[in-house]
C-alpha cells in the first residue's frame, strides 16, 4: 500500500462521515414541543406541521388491561412517564401488564395524521378514539397468554374532533424494560411515513454494505485459507449487518413474519457475543505482538457463557444479563483502543488508520449520547460510525494483503529471471558435456600415440561389417614393422614412437582410399580390413608395404633393408549369413601369412587363400 492510498484513505474518512451525516435522522423528535400533563397533551398552541413527540404523563392503569370503554369508567392508577420503563419507579414490578392512555387536544387543522408507534416490550394493542387500529402481538395478564411481538409502524389516524384519545394496553413478561421506552409520535400525513422509509433504507444501506464487506472477506478467505484474519473479520461484519438488520426499523419482520419472536431476539443477541468473539480473535491476528492471549481468553470466556446463557436459557434471564455483558464489550473496545494506540507507537502496518476509524467510531457514540439526551440536533451515528470503522479495518486487511501481493510479484519476477538464466546455464552445460563425451568417445575409439583407430575400434567395426549380412567379400591384412626393436636400440624409443606415427599415417591413408578401416593392433602391429576380393587385397598389400618403403626412413639396422619396412600378412574371406567368420580365426590365418612373410625376407607381403570358405 503506498502513501498516497494511505492520505487519501485518511482524507476520504471525513468526507464519508459528511456524507453520511446528511442521511436521514431517525423520526424527528421535537423536544421543544409541549409535554403531556396528567394524561392530556394540550396541543391547541401548536401548529402540528412536522413530527411531535407524545411524551409526558401518560394515564396509566396497573395490572388492567382496560379497552377505551372500561378505561373511561374508571380513573388512572398512576401517571407514567413517557418514554421511560414502567420499572423505573419503585411502584411497579418489572413483569406484568397496563394500559396507557393519553389524550392530545389540537386545534383540529388536519384531521388525518400520522402516528408513530416505537417498538413497546413487548406486546401491545393500540385504540385511536375507540378504534382498535393495531395489534403487537398479543397482550395478556401472564406470560403464556401474551405473545410478544416487535414492529415499528407508522400508522395514518383520523381524528375530525379536536381531540385524539389513545389507549395502549401494554405486557411484557420478558424484556428488562417494560412500558412505552420511546417516544411516539404524531405528525402530518406523509412526514412519519417518509422518515420511516428513509430511516429503513438508510438500516438496509448499512446492513447490505456490511453483509458485502463480510462476504468478501469470507470469499478472500476461501481462496486462501492460511490467513485467517478474513475469515474472523467476515464473521464480524455478517453479525454486525445482521444485527442492525435486527435492531433498526424493524424491516426484517415484514420480510419473515412467520419467525416468532423470540428467535429473532436470540438471534440479536448471539449476534453481539459473536461480534465480541470474532472481533477479538481478528484483532489477535493482525496484532499479535500487541495482545494479550490472556486477556483475549477472558474476554471470549465471558462471551463463550453468555452465548451459552441465549442459546439455553429463558429470554428473560439472558436479557435481564445484558448490562453485564455490555460492561465486557465496554472492557473489550477500551483494550482494543489501547491495542491501536500501542500498535501505533511501534508503527504497525496499518495502525494510524485503526485509530482514526475506532476515533471516528467513539465520535459518532457520544454525538448519539448527546442527541438522545435531545442536546443536538444530528440524529444517531453509531452505525454509521461502526461502518466507517468497519471500512477502515478492511482497508487494513487490503493493505496487507496487496503488501504480500507485491512482494510475491517480486519474486516471482525473481524467480523468473532465475529461471531464464538457468536455462541459458544448463545449455551451455550441456553443450559443454556434449563436447567432452564426444571427445572421450573419440579417446576410446582412438590410439594416443599415431591417431588412427585403437584395437577396440577396429573390432567393433570388423564385428558390424560381419553382422551386415550381404555376401561380400572381405580382406583382413595383419602388418608389422620389421626389426622394430633395433630401430628402437639404434634411435631410441621416441625416434621409434615417431617412426611409429609416420608408419601408421601411411597405413591409414591406404585404408581410407580403399573405404577400408586401418587400427593399430598393438606395439609395432597394424591391422586393416576393407571390403575387397582376393586380387584387390594383393594391391592392397602391394600398396601398403610400398608406401612404407616410400617413407625412406632410415633404419641402419635393419637387416631387411636400409630404411624401415614393414611385412605383412592377408586374408580373404566372403561372408555369409550362415557362417559368421570370427575375427580370430580370420586374424590367426592372416598372422600365419605374415610369419611366412617375415621368414621370406621380410619388406614384402604373403596372401593367405581363404580357406574358410565354405
Ligand atoms: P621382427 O622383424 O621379427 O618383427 O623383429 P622386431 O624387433 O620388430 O620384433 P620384436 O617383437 O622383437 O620387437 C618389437 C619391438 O617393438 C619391441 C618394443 O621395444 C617395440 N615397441 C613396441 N611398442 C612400442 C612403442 O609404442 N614405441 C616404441 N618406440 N617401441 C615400441
Ligand atoms: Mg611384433
Ligand atoms: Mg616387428
Amino acid at each position: 500500500m503506498t502513501v498516497t492510498a494511505k492520505r487519501l484513505f485518511i482524507f476520504l474518512l471525513p468526507v464519508l462521515l459528511l456524507l453520511v451525516s446528511c442521511t436521514s435522522q431517525s423520526p424527528g423528535a421535537e423536544r421543544q414541543a409541549p409535554q403531556a400533563v396528567m394524561g392530556v397533551l394540550d396541543l391547541t398552541d401548536w401548529t402540528i406541521d412536522r413530527p411531535i413527540a407524545l411524551d409526558g404523563e401518560w394515564a396509566f392503569y396497573w395490572h388492567k388491561l382496560y379497552d377505551p370503554e372500561q378505561l373511561a369508567r374508571e380513573l388512572p392508577d398512576a401517571y407514567a412517564k413517557v418514554p421511560s420503563a414502567w420499572n423505573a419507579s419503585a411502584d411497579f414490578e418489572r413483569y406484568g401488564y397496563a394500559t396507557y392512555s393519553l389524550i392530545v387536544k389540537h386545534d383540529g387543522q388536519a384531521s388525518d395524521m400520522e402516528l408513530y408507534i416505537p417498538s413497546i416490550s413487548t406486546a401491545y394493542t393500540i385504540w385511536v378514539n375507540g378504534e382498535r387500529v393495531w395489534d403487537n402481538g398479543q397482550a395478556g395478564t401472564n406470560e403464556k397468554s401474551m405473545d410478544p411481538h416487535k414492529e415499528k409502524r407508522v400508522l395514518t389516524v383520523s381524528s375530525p374532533a379536536h381531540e385524539l384519545r389513545l389507549v395502549v394496553q401494554v405486557s411484557n413478561y420478558m424484556h428488562p424494560r417494560s412500558g412505552i421506552t420511546e417516544s411516539m409520535e404524531l405528525g402530518p400525513v406523509g412526514t412519519l411515513s417518509e422518515e420511516q422509509l428513509k430511516q429503513a433504507a438508510y438500516d438496509m444501506f448499512l446492513t447490505g454494505g456490511l453483509c458485502l464487506i463480510g462476504l468478501y472477506h469470507l470469499g478472500l478467505f476461501l481462496m486462501r485459507r492460511s490467513d485467517a484474519a478474513p475469515l474472523f473479520f467476515a464473521v464480524y461484519c455478517l453479525v454486525i449487518s445482521l444485527r442492525s438488520f435486527l435492531t433498526g426499523e424493524t424491516v426484517v419482520y415484514r420480510f419473515l413474519p412467520g419467525v416468532p419472536w423470540e428467535a429473532w431476539v436470540r438471534a440479536e443477541y448471539l449476534c453481539l457475543v459473536i461480534s465480541v468473539i470474532s472481533f477479538t480473535l481478528f484483532l489477535r491476528r493482525v496484532y499479535p505482538k500487541e495482545m494479550s492471549d490472556r486477556i483475549i481468553s477472558v474476554f471470549i470466556a465471558f462471551s463463550v457463557v453468555y452465548g451459552g446463557v441465549i442459546a439455553v436459557s429463558k429470554l428473560r434471564h439472558f436479557m435481564f444479563l445484558l448490562p453485564y455483558f455490555q460492561i465486557v464489550i465496554v472492557v473489550a473496545i477500551s483494550y482494543a483502543l489501547f491495542v491501536f494506540v500501542l500498535a501505533t507507537i511501534r508503527r504497525r502496518e496499518g495502525a494510524a488508520i485503526s485509530v482514526g476509524g475506532a476515533f471516528l467510531l467513539t465520535l459518532s457514540v457520544f454525538n448519539d449520547v448527546l442527541y438522545n439526551q435531545g442536546l443536538i440536533h444530528t440524529g444517531y451515528m453509531v452505525p454509521i460510525g461502526l461502518l466507517i470503522f468497519i471500512i477502515s479495518q478492511s482497508f487494513i486487511l487490503g493493505m496487507s494483503y496487496s503488501k504480500s501481493f507485491a512482494s510475491s510479484e517480486d519474486l516471482a519476477a525473481k524467480l523468473r529471471q532465475l529461471n531464464s538464466s538457468l536455462e541459458e546455464k544448463v545449455k551451455e552445460r550441456t553443450l559443454e558435456l556434449e563436447e567432452a563425451n564426444r571427445w572421450l568417445e573419440k579417446q576410446t575409439l582412438i590410439d594416443g600415440l599415431t591417431g588412427i583407430a585403437n584395437r577396440t575400434h577396429f573390432n567393433a567395426v570388423f564385428k558390424r561389417m560381419m553382422d551386415a549380412g550381404q555376401e561380400r567379400s572381405i580382406s583382413l591384412l595383419v602388418m608389422d614393422i620389421d626389426h622394430f626393436k633395433c630401430y628402437n636400440d639404434t634411435y631410441g624409443h621416441l625416434a621409434g614412437d615417431e617412426c611409429l606415427k609416420q608408419v601408421a599415417g601411411a597405413i591409414h591413408n591406404v585404408a581410407e582410399r580403399s573405404h577400408g578401416l586401418a587400427a593399430r593392433y598393438g606395439g609395432e602391429e597394424f591391422i586393416m580390413i576393407a571390403e575387397a576380393g582376393p586380387e584387390e587385397a594383393a594391391e592392397l598389400a602391394e600398396e601398403v608395404v610400398s608406401s612404407i618403403r616410400a617413407l625412406g626412413i632410415p633404419h641402419a639396422a635393419s637387416g631387411a633393408a636400409p630404411f624401415v619396412t614393414l611385412s605383412c600378412g592377408v586374408v580373404s574371406y566372403t561372408s555369409r549369413r550362415e557362417a559368421p567368420a570370427s575375427l580370430a580365426a580370420l586374424y590367426e590365418l592372416a598372422d600365419q601369412a605374415l610369419y611366412r612373410a617375415k621368414q621370406q625376407g621380410r619388406n614384402g607381403y604373403v596372401y593367405e587363400p581363404a580357406p574358410l570358405e565354405q
